[in-house]
């Protein structure tokens, strides 16, 4: 068996391994379970492509899409290694399979309701096999944000196979997701390695708006280089696509509506630009490499944190500098929350918990990447110097007294209750609940003036962003760290001063 770093240099023609990526591997070869979380560019592939060349046998790889595998086929093939994928879509799957059985494969891609049937287990027991990998790990939790029912059949299989290497992999995992990841897919918890998040070239922007498009063209005008836009439906998306061809950029649009020639040409003219605006649903962005990406808009908001960090963690990674630029208006805020109110029961709390996260990044008056960073689980500094609330503060009105008031209704309530019920608390309102559980009777109860109940949401949210305040999975709200601080008075707490407050009262539908 060679030596990895020199394998990396002679396969992958990389001088030295970046980040994790000598951990993760050092733990396959020595045959270990584990789970990275590596954001999107850290170079993922690599940590279960060279155990693959190292070991003997077949890397079996676990992925979502076929589209994805076919990428990364290509990848691998390029650089030399036996690689194959064995989807619907290939024609070749017979030769696939004599392959495998032969030992001639380095790595076979397949998908998880492949992968977990029983004639793929018997065929499994016939092939030497030296690892499993699996992509996308998060496909396998509930509460991470592309729940797969088919990933939860794959433990079986796995379990089959005691004594060999699993490798799980994600891009995007928060702590709650990040253990049930482990939980569901037998690794051990001291099996977890995550890697830095920070992107330190990105500079992060949030706007609130009410008129993204004209937002979003000035941008374009004063930003040079090929940018994406990402818009929230098909229709949007071409409607923006002609809007901002109103610059004189080059303008494309891109959506799972478009036939596939009609995608694929577009992808490969944006690929091939070095100007060129690409308009498009987050259909678009998987997979495809484009280092020089300058700028990645948001018009409207992202589904989630992940799916933000994911999005935007296609500006510049080149690693030169790049911008990251969210406009959202408060009426986003509300048409989520009431596609909340109709999802099924088991998925809202979690949508709920990933939406008041959300909420709290794009209200926050502090460093945006320190917010985004601890949301992954990370200690970085106060300010980065290097987004919108670094380089111009906001304007922010003192919300103290109403967060301390807050605090100690989470705590005098037991640290189980969510913001509503918490509001009624505070305001005074009497319900069956308040009535059940004695609240009528706290010191808290009806403390706050019409005034500061205003803020409670918005200050719940501001806790939350900062860890004071921590969700746990039915929303039910409990302390976190340096809450004795702000109920001691020691730290001051500030909302910001949006252009358009949120007002309490609901829109009607179709208004
Ligand atoms: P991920 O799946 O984590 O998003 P990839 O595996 O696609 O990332 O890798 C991102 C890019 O980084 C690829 O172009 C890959 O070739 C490159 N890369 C991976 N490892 C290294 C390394 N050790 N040194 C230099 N480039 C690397
Ligand atoms: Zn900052």
């Amino acid at each position: 068996m060679s030596d990895p770093r020199e394998l990396l240099r002679t396969t992958f023609g990389f001088p030295d391994f970046r980040g994790v990526q000598r951990d993760v591997i050092d733990r396959v070869l020595a045959g270990e379970r584990t789970l990275a979380v590596m954001p999107t560019g850290a170079g993922k592939s690599l940590t279960y492509q060279l155990p693959a060349v190292m070991l003997e046998g077949t890397c079996l790889v676990v992925s979502p899409l076929i589209a994805l595998m076919h990428d990364q086929l290509r990848a691998a093939e390029a650089v030399g290694i036996r690689a194959a994928t064995l989807t619907s879509a290939d024609d070749n799957r017979d030769e696939t399979i004599d392959r495998f059985r032969r030992g001639d494969l380095d790595l076979l891609y397949v998908a998880p309701e492949r992968a977990s049937g029983e004639g793929f287990r018997n065929l499994l027991r016939q092939a030497p096999l030296s690892m499993f990998a699996i992509d996308e790990a998060h496909c396998v939790s509930e509460w991470g944000h592309d729940f797969r029912p088919d990933y939860r059949l794959l433990r079986p299989l796995l379990d089959a196979f005691p004594e060999l290497p699993r490798l799980a992999l994600t891009a995007t995992a928060d702590a709650h997701t990040r253990a049930d990841i482990l939980d569901q897919l037998g690794i051990p918890h001291d099996g977890l390695i995550i890697a830095g998040f920070d992107r330190p070239n990105i500079r992060y922007a949030i706007t609130n708006t009410a008129s993204k498009g004209s937002a979003i063209a000035s941008l374009v005008k004063r930003t040079p280089g090929a940018g994406i836009v990402y818009a929230t439906s098909r229709d949007r998306t071409e409607k923006l696509a002609a809007t901002l061809a109103g610059t004189g950029r080059p303008t494309r649009f891109y959506h799972a509506g478009m036939a596939p020639d009609q995608r694929r040409r577009a992808q490969a003219e944006f690929v091939r630009s070095e100007d060129m605006v690409m308009v498009a649903t987050i259909a678009f962005g998987m997979g495809i490499d484009k280092p020089d990406v300058r700028f990645v808009a948001h018009a409207g908001l992202p589904k989630s944190i992940e799916g933000y960090y994911q999005e935007s963690g296609r500006a510049g990674r080149d690693g030169d500098p790049a911008v990251a630029h969210l406009f959202w208006a408060p009426g986003d805020f509300t048409r989520a929350r009431e596609w909340l109110a109709e999802m099924p029961e088991n998925r809202r709390a979690s949508e709920r918990a990933r939406l008041d996260a959300l909420a709290g990044l794009v209200e926050t008056a502090q460093c945006r990447r320190a917010v985004l960073l601890r949301y992954f689980g990370e200690s970085p500094p106060e300010r980065c110097g290097n987004c919108d609330n670094c380089l111009h503060a906001p304007g922010v009105q003192d919300a103290t007294q109403i967060a301390r008031k807050l605090l100690s209704a989470v705590y005098r309530t037991g640290q189980r209750f969510g913001v509503g019920h918490l509001e009624k608390v505070l305001a005074g309102a009497r319900d069956e609940r308040i009535d059940k559980w004695g609240h009528d009777r706290l010191s808290v109860f009806g403390v706050a003036d019409a005034e500061e109940m205003v803020l409670v949401k918005p200050v719940a949210r501001a806790l939350q962003a900062r860890g004071v305040l921590v969700p746990n999975e039915h929303g039910g709200l409990a302390l976190g760290g340096n809450a004795r601080e702000i109920l001691r008075g020691e730290a001051k707490v500030e909302v910001v001063l949006a252009a358009e407050p949120e007002r309490g009262g609901r829109k009607k539908r179709g208004e």
